[in-house]
């Protein structure tokens, strides 16, 4: 197709999925289809499963699919932040090799980047790996990995060079989740779910084609896959839900679904929810209570606001302007949000707020709420973190002192830490 013309577009979807969806397909037959047709990441450039269209035509498609009540490609999960990192910086061998499997959902994948010690200071990362005649072999640690007990591909920032400076020893691979040296251990958090592994690497192997761009280059790439975590976190929710209708396709497609976001059924919680907050003080009989009002005015027009930044910083994105200071400050705004609503929904329920299971409200919802909150201020960045960020990068304000310059091997550690 040569024109971008939305009409034109819909209507050659339309002919497209009339031509070819069929209900008693297998959900990787007909997704092969969608790879091919290019249908199935249209804002994908031609050569790589898609039609070069502008990311603003998205909707559209999308609304075609649903009129169609055509399945998808698999869109949720890390391995599109795999896909994304790898159109980018991975050789032609990775995208042949990786974004097939990606799309018809047959491989899934996890992000190997936090380490006990190097969440914030994610550069100062000390799981090795160092090169045999084979390609290269794994020792280390990893924290907070989703989806990793399920993952068959994990993508790993690793550190290969110990004498060069921090950012630039450190390399990026693609390795192979299901081997012998690499053990997933689920950690358990406080609100009750376990939506996180460590990972242990014990001689794993990364044969030498699974380097992703030079050695050396695993910083560049890791701030590639991580500026597409941060966009594609409303894609994730939009996603993340099965279509209602009957058949078997529907059915793998809702099983897909069920596994990937099982991780993240507690996100809304983690969130403070918001819309909860009138319904819980009409049915608790607190909403004539004045002082409480004022608290919830105020969250109210907090949670406003957020959603009115976002929208803009949404729709800077669609007319092509580049990232504005929004993303940092909705970030921390969000924190804000969750922890104001936490503390509203503790001042309606009073001490049932404490009470988890069927013994508390909603069902131990309100209690879920209050231990999911504190992680927003921690997961993609903590607050202290967006408010250096914004200190050095939005307002101008003088650089943090840095004490981690020279050699890697040289810089101050904690002493548990490998050298
Ligand atoms: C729900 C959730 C999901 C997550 N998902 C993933 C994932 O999928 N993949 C992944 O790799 N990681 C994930 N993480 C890890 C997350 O990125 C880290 O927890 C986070 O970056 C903080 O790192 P840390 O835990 O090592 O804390 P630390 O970096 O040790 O920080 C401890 C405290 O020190 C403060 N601090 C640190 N450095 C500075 C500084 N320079 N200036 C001021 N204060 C500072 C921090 O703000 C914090 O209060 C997730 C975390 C959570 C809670």
């Amino acid at each position: 197709m040569s024109t971008h013309d939305e009409a034109e577009v819909r209507a050659e979807l339309r002919d497209w999925l009339r031509a070819h969806w069929d209900v008693n397909r297998s959900l990787v037959a007909w997704r092969n289809l969608l790879v091919d047709s290019g249908w199935g990441m249209p804002h994908w450039p031609r050569a790589w499963h898609g039609r070069d269209l502008p990311v603003a035509l998205l909707p559209a498609v999308e609304e075609e699919f649903e009129a169609a009540q055509a399945v998808g490609v698999a869109r949720i999960g890390i391995r599109l932040l795999a896909a994304a990192t790898l159109l980018e910086h991975g050789s032609n061998a990775h995208k042949a090799r990786f974004l097939r499997r990606i799309l018809t959902g047959e491989d899934t994948w996890c992000q190997l980047f936090s380490e006990p010690g190097s969440g914030s200071d994610l550069a100062g990362a000390t799981t090795r790996a160092h090169s045999d005649s084979d390609g290269w072999v794994i020792n280390g640690q990893k924290l907070w990995t989703t989806s990793a007990h399920h993952a068959d591909w994990g993508l790993l920032l690793a550190r290969t060079d110990w004498d060069a400076p921090k950012h630039s020893g450190m390399s990026y691979f693609i390795i192979d989740m299901t081997q012998p040296g690499v053990e997933v251990q689920p950690l358990k958090q406080m609100n009750g779910h376990a939506s996180f592994n460590q990972v242990f690497f014990t001689d794993a192997k990364v044969p030498a084609e699974n380097l992703v761009g030079k050695t050396g280059d695993g910083w560049k790439i890791a701030m590639t896959t991580l500026a597409h975590e941060r966009r594609n976190a409303d894609a994730l929710r939009r996603w993340g839900h099965a279509s209602p209708y009957a058949g078997a396709i529907y059915d793998q497609e809702r099983a897909e679904i069920a596994t990937v976001m099982e991780p993240y059924k507690w996100y809304p919680q983690r969130a403070g929810r918001v819309d909860l907050i009138m319904s819980r003080a009409r049915e608790t009989g607190r909403l004539a209570d004045p002082a409480l009002r004022q608290d919830m005015a105020r969250l109210m027009m907090l949670s406003r606001s957020a959603e009115w930044l976002a929208h803009r910083a949404r729709q800077a994105k669609v007319a092509g302007k580049p990232e504005g200071p929004e993303g940092s400050l909705g970030k921390l705004v969000a924190s804000h949000v969750a922890r104001a609503a936490s503390h509203v929904h503790t001042l309606i329920s009073g001490a049932d707020a404490m009470l988890a299971g069927a013994d508390g409200p909603h069902d131990g919802l309100i209690a879920e709420i209050l231990l999911s909150v504190p992680a927003t201020s921690i997961a993609g960045g903590t607050d202290e973190i967006q408010r250096n960020i914004i200190g050095e990068r939005v307002l101008d304000l003088p650089r943090e002192p840095r004490m981690d310059s020279g050699p890697f091997r040289d810089v101050p550690r904690n002493p548990t830490r490998g050298r």
